[in-house]
């Protein structure tokens, strides 16, 4: 079939099997140089491995680190005229290319949070790895099913009052205004449940009670927090809420199980999740064009390469890895201040990277490769190897 991007909204309903192999191929030759400098593991599970950060990182380990991967994720394949998901044709191009070199790599498609899945990965990693020495948790999920069958929702809102500031949309490059509102306890609760560390919790009892987890083992889950612009979306929000319990629960668990579990704070991105958040996208394209023209710009792949070259063991007072350094430097800061109080819908390009926006979010799901053919007709079907 030939296939298009559609976007609704901030998503892409459909993704290219050729482009999102361009994607990963392009992100394995960035791992592929830091080959001998990653040493985090040589048994990794990733939780959330298909797209964006825990897919950097599954690259990062096993094209830069040689470690053997075992991915989590949630996602569709081909069925009829609809085309498989870019997490799912990411997928199938890694552990295309992960074969080729020798290195061991399956995953896992199903709900992570569910205990079935749990006892599939364990039972998988005891028959092929024995145990495994790194757990990297990247999950971003609008909604988590309990144990008992009830439904929690995560929200994007404020916590206590509403908050209005300037919006882009992006479909029309209009700069605005939105008002977010605050979030109730009850959805407070229900994010940290789906955002927070519970569920990394969950699985670490899980690996630790089978003897699936190394002694020492480094576990890490992601946060944000950024500048004060978006505090009260993101910092201090429902979101938030659930990334300091993240942080608790690194403390808590590497306490309890003798793991060393780490909260890395990233680097702002578009990303699948990113996009979905108010106030984020605009701040996300005014950072971009700042850093770009310091030349200080990294996607998650290189987020995620320095991560594991060079950044594991180093902590801030509190104990965060701080991966968002450059982000936060403080002239890109001052630029990005400025830049945001500064734009409208008339001055947009001399403040934003728009483009630059854009041509991330397409080549997410497999658009804008200058070498891939997109009126050549494709199979979308991509297979992925049963664990
Ligand atoms: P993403 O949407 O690209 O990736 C989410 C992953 O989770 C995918 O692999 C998806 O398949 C998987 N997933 C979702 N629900 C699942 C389920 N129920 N079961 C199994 N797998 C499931 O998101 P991302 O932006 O890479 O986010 C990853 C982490 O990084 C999140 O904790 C996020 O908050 C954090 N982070 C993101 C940014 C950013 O700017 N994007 C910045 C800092 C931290």
């Amino acid at each position: 079939m030939i296939i298009e991007p559609k976007v609704r909204g901030f998503i892409c309903t459909t993704a290219h099997p050729e482009g999102c192999k361009a994607a990963v191929n392009s992100q394995i030759a960035v791992a592929e140089k830091y080959a001998g400098k990653i040493n985090a593991g040589k048994r990794a599970l990733v939780i959330g491995g298909s797209t964006g950060y825990g897919l950097a990182s599954r690259i990062a380990l096993a094209f830069g680190g040689g470690a053997a991967t075992l991915n989590v994720m949630f996602e569709r394949a081909a069925a009829g005229v609809r085309t498989a998901t870019a997490g799912w044709y990411n997928t199938a191009a890694f552990e295309q290319a992960a074969e080729k070199k020798g290195l061991y790599a399956k995953s896992v498609n199903g709900d992570a949070f569910s205990k079935e899945i749990k006892e599939r990965v364990i039972e998988i990693i005891k028959r092929d790895l024995g145990k495994v020495d790194a757990v990297v948790y990247s999950l971003a999920a609008p909604r988590r099913t309990m144990p008992d069958g009830s439904v929690c929702n995560s929200v994007l809102k404020t916590v206590g009052e509403n908050f209005t500031n300037k919006t882009i949309d992006l479909r029309t490059g209009e700069v605005g205004e939105i008002t977010v509102t605050p979030a109730t306890p009850e959805e407070i609760d229900a994010t940290v449940k789906v955002m927070g560390g519970e569920d990394w919790a969950d699985w670490i009892a899980a690996l630790t009670a089978a003897g699936a987890l190394e002694e020492g083992a480094l576990t890490l889950a992601y946060s944000y927090i950024g500048p004060k612009v978006t505090h009260p979306i993101y910092m201090n929000g429902s979101i938030g809420m659930a990334k300091r319990d993240l942080y608790y629960t690194a403390k808590a668990i590497s306490k309890k199980y003798g793991v060393n579990a780490r909260v890395s704070v990233n680097k702002a991105l578009v990303t699948q999740s990113s996009s979905a958040i108010p106030v984020v996208p605009l701040y996300i394209s005014l950072l971009y064009k700042a850093m770009k023209k310091a030349g200080t710009h990294e996607g998650c792949i290189e987020q995620m390469c320095r991560l594991f070259s060079q950044k594991l063991g180093v902590y801030d007072s509190e104990g965060y890895i701080r991966l968002d350094d450059l982000e936060m430097d403080e002239k890109i800061q001052k630029e990005v201040s400025e830049a945001w109080k500064a734009v409208n819908t008339q001055n947009l390009d001399e403040y934003a990277d728009i483009a630059g926006y854009w041509d991330d979010f397409y080549k997410m799901f497999g658009f804008k490769f200058a070498d891939v053919d997109y009126s050549a007709d494709v199979n979308a079907e991509a297979e992925i190897k049963e664990a």
